[in-house]
């Protein structure tokens, strides 16, 4: 794999970009995060997302899902504000919640989009009419990915809007649509195309996630470890840059932060307790000490 003029992140790098809270800090300018996520059966997505986001310093966080989620959610969060979402029967995100997600984002200041939501026809609509309408940051990922892949055309047709992007090997090979092994023999040049051809922040995740942003600037992260492949993990990351955005990091800064912060959760985790059966609550909870290490 050969890249030339990219940034290895390691700790002290990572350690440049974190930065002090002031004293006189309130919630209010410490970042609103908006997450859209969940449908049956992943309720557990939307809010690792979300109490995520809490855990890297958000200063307040909503999820919204789909009405019959709601009070599963209320129960599974604390810290976290929730709102009950249009949902069609089985419990999937209508494209009628648009307007009323719309009308959260006014008084927030970054949507995380994506996490658990499926693949319905009306959820892709959904994910296509936020991209086109939605002025302010927004970490897409997951099944907001796939709804992506399905017509890349909306990238084009998007509002002015910072975009992350944060696919795993297969969401980055339906995005770019081309077999996975295709993808990951070129990861690097995939990453690099896709971010400069659409404008975006992609987050390459794995074994060394790969970060580009639009311009090309690119790096790889020194962090985490294999204990990290377990279900849920995803989800996790996408609170931690939605966080940092929400704070007022720039995209850049918040994606390598993001992504060397998530990792260094997990390093923490299996110098405690070892790599095998790590879970993504684990992770989380150690963000703090985490970012902490940084400061
Ligand atoms: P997802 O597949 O969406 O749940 O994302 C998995 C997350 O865990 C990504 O942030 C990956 O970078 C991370 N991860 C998975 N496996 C490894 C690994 N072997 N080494 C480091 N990070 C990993
Ligand atoms: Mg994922």
């Amino acid at each position: 794999e050969t890249a030339v003029g990219y940034e290895f992140l390691d700790e002290c790098q990572a350690a440049a970009l974190a930065m002090r809270r002031a004293r006189t800090a309130h919630k209010g300018n410490c970042g609103h995060c908006l997450v859209v996520a969940g449908s049956p059966g992943k309720t557990g997505a939307a809010v690792l997302a979300a109490n995520s986001a809490v855990r890297a310093g958000a200063g307040l966080v909503t999820l919204a899902l789909p009405e019959q989620l709601h009070q599963i959610a209320e129960v599974k969060t604390t810290e976290v504000m929730t709102v009950a979402l249009p949902a069609l029967e089985n419990g999937f995100l209508a494209a009628q919640a648009r307007p009323v997600i719309e009308g959260l984002l006014a008084a927030r200041d970054v949507l995380a989009l994506g996490p658990g939501i499926d693949r319905h026809p009306e959820t892709v609509a959904l994910v296509h009419g936020l991209l086109e309408s939605a002025t302010l940051p927004m970490v897409i990922d997951a099944d907001g990915l796939n709804a992506i892949a399905e017509d890349r055309s909306v990238l084009q047709r998007r509002a002015p809007q910072t975009v992350v992007l944060t696919p795993h090997p297969g969401e980055m090979a339906r995005l770019h649509g081309a077999p996975i092994p295709d993808v990951a023999a070129v990861r690097i040049a995939v990453a690099q195309e896709f971010a400069r051809t659409h404008g975006v922040y992609l987050v390459l995740k794995g074994a060394r996630t790969i970060m580009v942003a639009p311009n090309g600037l690119t790096a790889i992260n020194g962090s985490g470890n294999p204990g990290m492949a377990s279900g849920g993990m995803g989800d996790v990351l996408t609170g931690i840059i939605a966080a940092l955005l929400a704070q007022g990091y720039p995209p850049w800064n918040a994606c390598r932060l993001g992504v060397y912060l998530h990792g260094l959760a997990g390093d923490l985790v299996a110098g405690e307790q070892g790599e095998i059966g790590m879970t993504a609550s684990d992770l989380m909870e150690r963000l703090p000490r985490a970012f902490n290490r940084l400061l």
